[in-house]
C-alpha cells in the first residue's frame, strides 16, 4: 500500500513514541500544527514587516500581530506547554516527550514560541523562578512571565573570558550592607533588545576565592532598569539582528540590588546554571527538527517548480536531488527519535540523568538540521542565500547550535569520555570470551590457527 501523503501531526508520531502520548497531547498536537501553519508563518510575514527599519525602531518594536497571535494561543489551550508536569503544577501538564513532538512545529516559525508563552530564554528562567525562587520571587518574575506579559534574559557569557567553561566568569558581586553590588560585562545576552525584558538572571562570582571553583558563583535577579547597567550595542548574527528580543553587550557598574534577589543561596550559581540547561537544550533541538522540516518542505517545492528547469528538466528528475531528498529524511526522522529518547530520559529522571542522551541531542540534531537546510539552499541556487526565501536565516539561527548553551566540542568531551570509563568491563569481557574459546577448542580437541598463516620464508636475494 502507498503511503498516505497528507497525515496530521498526532498521524505522525514516531510509533516508539506513540504508546507514551496522551490523547490529550495528540489533540494537543494537532492543534499546535493547524495553529503553526494556518496562523503563525503567515503572521511571520507581517512580524518582520511590522519591526521597522532602523535599529531605534527595530529594538522597541512589539509587533500587535504577536499580541493577535498570544490570545488566539491562550484561547485554544496553547499556552506554556514547555513546563513538564512532573516537576511543574504551573504548566499546561504535558511531560518532555510530549512537548518535544509540538516544539518541533513551534520552531517552524519566527513568532510561534512567543505565541504560545514558550519561547527562550523565558522558558528556561521560568524553570529556575519556579524550581529555585522564592514565593515573593516567584510573584515578582515568575507570575507576569506565564502570562506573557514581560520578558527575561539570562546572563552568564561574558567577552573577557571562555565563557563555555562556566568557572571562568568574572562579573563580580559583592555584599554591601543589604545590598549585593554588581560590576563586569556580559554579552550574547538574548533577549535583552526588548524593552518589554524586565528582568535579568545574572551569573558572576560572589565568593572568587573559594577553594572550591564550583562554589564562588551566585544568580542574581537584577531588574532590567536598574540604575547602573548600560545595553552597550546588539550583536549580530551572521548579519542578522534577531530584533526585537537581539542578543545584548551589557555593562554593569555598581549595580544594586537588596539581598533578597539572590536565587537560591550564595554559592548555588553552577547548580542552578547546571538545571536550567539541561531542559532547555533539549528545546532548541526539538525546535531544529521543525527547522529541518521546514527546510524540507521549501526543497521539495523547489525542485518539482515548474518554472524552474534547469537543461529542461524538473530538479526532481535529476537523480541527485532524489537522494539529498532522501538523505534529509533519514536524518530527519532519526534526529527526532534522538530528541524523543532525550526527552522521555528527562521524564523517567531528570535533566542531570539524562546527560547522555542530552549531549547526543545536542551533537546530532543541529547536523541533521544544517544538512537539510544546506541542501534546500543550494537547490534554490542564489534565491536560497539571499532574502527571497526564509532559509538562510533559517541557516544562520541554526549554525548557533553548535555554540549556544555549550560548544558542540563540550558535549562531545563528556560523552566520549563518560563512554571511555567502560575501557575496563569490555576489556574484561573480550578477554573472558578469549579464554572461553580456548577453552571451547580444547574441548572439540582443535588448536588456535589462523587460516592465513603462510610462513614463507624468503628463498633468497631477490632477483628484481
Ligand atoms: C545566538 C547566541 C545566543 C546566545 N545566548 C546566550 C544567552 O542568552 N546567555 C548567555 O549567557 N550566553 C548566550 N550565548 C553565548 C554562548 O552560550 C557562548 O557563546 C558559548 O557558551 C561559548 O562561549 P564563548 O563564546 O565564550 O566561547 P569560548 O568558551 O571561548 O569557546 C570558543 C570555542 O572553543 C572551543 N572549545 C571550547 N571548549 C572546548 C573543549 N572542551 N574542547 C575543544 N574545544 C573547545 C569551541 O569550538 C568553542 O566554540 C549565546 C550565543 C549565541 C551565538
Amino acid at each position: 500500500m502507498a503511503p498516505a501523503l497528507n497525515l496530521t501531526a498526532s498521524q505522525r508520531i514516531p510509533a516508539i513514541a506513540r504508546p507514551f502520548v496522551s490523547d490529550r497531547a495528540a489533540k494537543t498536537l494537532d492543534l499546535v500544527e493547524k495553529f503553526v501553519e494556518e496562523e503563525c508563518l503567515p503572521a511571520d510575514t507581517v512580524f518582520f514587516q511590522q519591526l521597522g527599519q532602523t535599529a531605534g525602531e527595530r529594538f522597541s518594536a512589539h509587533p500587535p500581530v504577536l499580541e493577535d497571535l498570544k490570545a488566539k494561543a491562550k484561547k485554544l489551550g496553547l499556552w506554556n506547554l514547555f513546563l513538564p508536569r512532573n516537576h511543574f503544577k504551573e504548566g499546561a501538564g504535558f511531560s518532555n516527550l510530549e512537548y518535544g513532538l509540538m516544539a518541533e512545529y513551534l520552531g517552524k516559525s519566527q513568532t510561534a514560541s512567543e505565541a504560545c508563552n514558550c519561547a527562550a530564554p523565558d522558558t528556561g528562567n521560568m524553570e529556575v523562578l519556579a524550581k529555585y525562587g522564592t514565593e515573593a520571587q516567584k510573584r515578582k518574575w515568575l507570575d507576569p512571565l506565564l502570562e506573557g506579559k514581560i520578558r527575561s534574559a539570562f546572563l552568564m557569557t561574558e567577552p573577557e573570558v571562555a565563557s563555555s567553561d562556566a568557572t571562568n566568569i568574572q562579573l563580580n558581586i559583592r555584599r554591601d550592607g543589604n545590598e549585593w553590588v554588581l560590576n563586569g560585562s556580559k554579552w550574547w545576552s538574548s533577549g535583552a533588545g526588548d524593552p518589554r525584558c524586565k528582568v535579568y538572571l545574572v551569573m558572576g562570582k560572589s565568593d572568587p576565592n573559594n577553594s572550591n571553583k564550583y562554589k564562588q558563583q551566585s544568580v542574581i535577579l537584577v531588574p532590567a532598569d536598574t540604575p547602573g547597567i548600560t545595553i552597550n550595542r546588539m550583536l549580530s548574527v551572521f548579519g542578522y539582528d534577531d530584533a526585537p528580543h537581539g542578543h545584548g553587550h551589557i555593562t554593569f557598574k555598581n549595580v544594586r540590588v537588596p539581598l533578597d534577589h539572590i536565587v537560591l543561596q550564595p554559592g548555588s550559581g553552577f547548580d542552578i546554571i547546571q538545571g536550567r540547561l539541561g531542559p532547555g537544550r533539549i528545546h532548541h533541538a526539538m525546535r531544529a527538527v521543525g527547522v529541518a522540516e521546514k527546510a524540507l518542505d521549501y526543497f521539495l517545492a523547489r525542485i518539482n517548480d515548474e518554472r524552474k528547469k534547469p537543461f529542461g528538466a524538473l530538479l526532481s528528475s535529476h537523480g541527485v536531488m532524489i537522494q539529498r531528498v532522501a538523505e534529509s529524511r533519514v536524518e530527519i526522522d532519526a534526529a527526532r527519535l534522538v530528541v524523543l529518547n532525550a526527552a522521555m530520559a528527562i521524564d523517567n529522571g531528570d535533566a542531570k540523568s539524562a546527560l547522555k542522551e542530552i549531549a547526543i541531542a545536542k551533537i546530532l540534531v543541529p547536523d541533521a538540521t544544517l544538512h537539510t537546510l544546506d541542501r534546500a539552499i543550494q537547490a534554490y541556487g542564489g534565491a536560497g542565500v539571499c532574502q527571497d526565501t526564509p532559509l538562510a536565516k533559517m541557516y544562520a539561527n541554526s549554525r548557533t547550535l553548535h555554540i549556544v548553551d555549550g560548544p558542540k566540542e563540550v558535549h562531545q568531551q563528556q560523552l566520549g569520555k563518560n563512554e571511555n570509563k567502560r575501557f575496563k568491563i569490555v576489556q574484561q569481557k573480550l578477554e573472558a570470551q578469549r579464554v572461553k574459546a580456548d577453552q571451547l577448542l580444547r574441548k572439540y580437541g582443535l588448536e588456535r590457527v589462523d587460516p592465513l598463516y603462510l610462513g614463507r620464508v624468503s628463498a633468497g636475494t631477490s632477483k628484481l
